[in-house]
């Protein structure tokens, strides 16, 4: 029987989802997986907020579909700069994008440079210990922070903002994100959407647990009066009706006299403007909104109304964006990769033959870990009936290549020393582990044991 071979770039959930869906079938298929960084898992582990480690427990199903025979893991191994996807395409039958939204969408509007304004994927990668970001500087000895858009990212930043140290010193927090965290003289924290109540593109149990952080209030601006069309989504969706009766919860909640700090929730505000003071960040300028359009399509419209707000640091959280894979087809007005089922397609319209795409590269930053297993599901089914027509036996082995270009990478076995060092050393200070933040630490306990 004819074996295939496939290469999966991305190591996040929707390539997992991947690889395992590609295991059910009856031929032999050996599976590769590359990953930019030394360590798995891609947003699971540098994503998910470090307090919600029962999130991060799908891990394990990812180890079980990792310990197949046919699977190997090439950690440290950059598809597009180290290793071209037509090198890969040379040696697969097929090849599988599951690079995830690696950037952040922007807002444009003036002065969104200034010292003091970051977004939210950039401070949520710092505090996870993702490699590239340890060198951020997050200035938090001023009052109030101000974070834009009203998603479960934002929610995420607005918690760990909200949450005293003793909380998260027992998560895998970064020890630097505690250590500046913990001198934190955040009084204020204000989560802003540009739409209403009802559009709120969060979910209700982020919401709860805002409410339910130590010490701190939660209040919300707007009266919570919904129109005939947000009424009319309240029965459509019970995502909204149980927002909206969150919402109506905490707004009836007395707030705490010995509250810590205050998380202000704020509607149907549009940033047009970060005023500066020399370079540092200053106020930000929102304009007011009304809604218009039909129910489930209503729209933030200008009122020509604006109001300043005091701005000490701001997180956009506006949405991820998804970035080019050198080689590859890409539509920049929705920052993904064309496909049709997940076929890549050409320019011209025409599928790549052995080019496939899966995850937030195929369909946008939406959705949560779950949605990626069907979406994997659809790219393989269409992926495996592409490579069941070829009788093209391939020889040649990455791992060849790798030695070649003198690219060290990283094995799931070398991953596992990796992974059981980082518990054994949270484990000591009780934590679940205490993450390595840079390639010389992972590569000193691989050598010696230490980092
Ligand atoms: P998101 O859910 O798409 O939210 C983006 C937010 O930014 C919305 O409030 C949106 O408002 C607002 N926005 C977009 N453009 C804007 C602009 N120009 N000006 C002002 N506001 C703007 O994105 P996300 O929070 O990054 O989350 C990405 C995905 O990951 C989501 O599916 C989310 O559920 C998931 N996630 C889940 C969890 C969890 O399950 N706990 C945690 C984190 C992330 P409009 O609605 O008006 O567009």
């Amino acid at each position: 029987m004819m074996s295939y071979k496939i290469a999966i770039i991305g190591s996040g959930p929707s390539a997992f989802y991947a690889a395992q869906e590609i295991f059910k079938s009856e031929q032999t298929i050996a599976v590769d997986m590359f990953e930019k960084l030394p360590t798995p898992y891609g947003l699971l582990r540098g994503g998910v907020a470090p307090d919600h480690q029962q999130m991060k427990t799908i891990s394990k199903s990812y180890d079980k579909i990792a310990s197949h025979p046919n699977f190997r893991f090439f950690g440290n191994v950059t598809v597009g700069e180290s290793v071209s996807v037509d090198e890969l395409t040379d040696r697969y039958h097929a090849v599988i994008i599951a690079i995830g939204a690696q950037t952040d969408r922007q807002l444009n509007i003036p002065g969104e440079d200034a010292i003091g304004s970051h977004t939210a994927t950039e401070f949520v990668a710092w505090y996870n210990g993702h490699p590239d970001y340890q060198s951020s500087i997050f200035d938090l000895s001023k009052r109030s922070a101000v974070i834009i858009g009203q998603g479960n990212v934002a929610v995420d930043v607005t918690r760990i903002l909200a949450k005293s140290t003793d909380e998260l010193k027992q998560t895998d927090i970064t020890n630097q994100a505690i250590s500046i965290l913990e001198n934190s003289q955040l009084t204020d924290i204000y989560m802003i959407g540009r739409r209403g109540p009802a559009q709120a593109a969060c979910t209700e149990l982020e919401l709860k647990e805002l409410a339910h952080i130590h010490n701190v209030n939660v209040q919300v601006h707007d009266d919570l009066v919904l129109s005939e069309n947000d009424q009319l989504e309240m029965d459509a969706s019970s995502k909204v009706r149980k927002n909206i009766q969150q919402l109506t919860t905490i707004k009836a909640t007395g707030a705490l006299d010995s509250a810590r700090k205050t998380i202000h929730l704020m509607f149907y505000l549009t940033p047009v403007e970060i005023i500066k003071n020399g370079q540092n960040i200053q106020k930000i300028r929102f304009e007011k909104n009304k809604m218009q359009g039909d129910f489930g399509h209503q729209k933030a419209v200008p009122t020509g109304e604006f109001i300043d707000l005091d701005c000490d640091i701001l997180f956009r959280s506006i949405g991820y964006r998804g970035v080019p894979l050198n080689g590859v087809p890409f539509d920049q007005k929705s920052a993904t990769i064309p496909n049709q089922n997940g076929q890549v397609l050409e320019d011209n319209g025409n599928p790549c033959q052995k080019l496939f795409v899966t995850g937030w590269i195929k369909r946008g930053p939406s959705g949560v870990i779950g949605t990626n297993r069907s979406d994997s599901i659809e790219t393989v089914r269409q992926c495996l009936a592409s490579i069941e027509s070829t009788s093209i036996a391939i020889d040649s082995d990455v791992q060849e290549l790798l030695e070649l270009k003198n690219i060290r990478s990283i094995s799931f076995h070398d991953w596992k020393i990796i992974d059981e060092y980082e518990q054994a050393e949270g484990k000591r200070v009780g934590k679940p582990r205490e993450k390595l933040t840079n390639i010389d630490d992972v590569f000193n306990v691989l050598n010696n044991g230490v980092a």
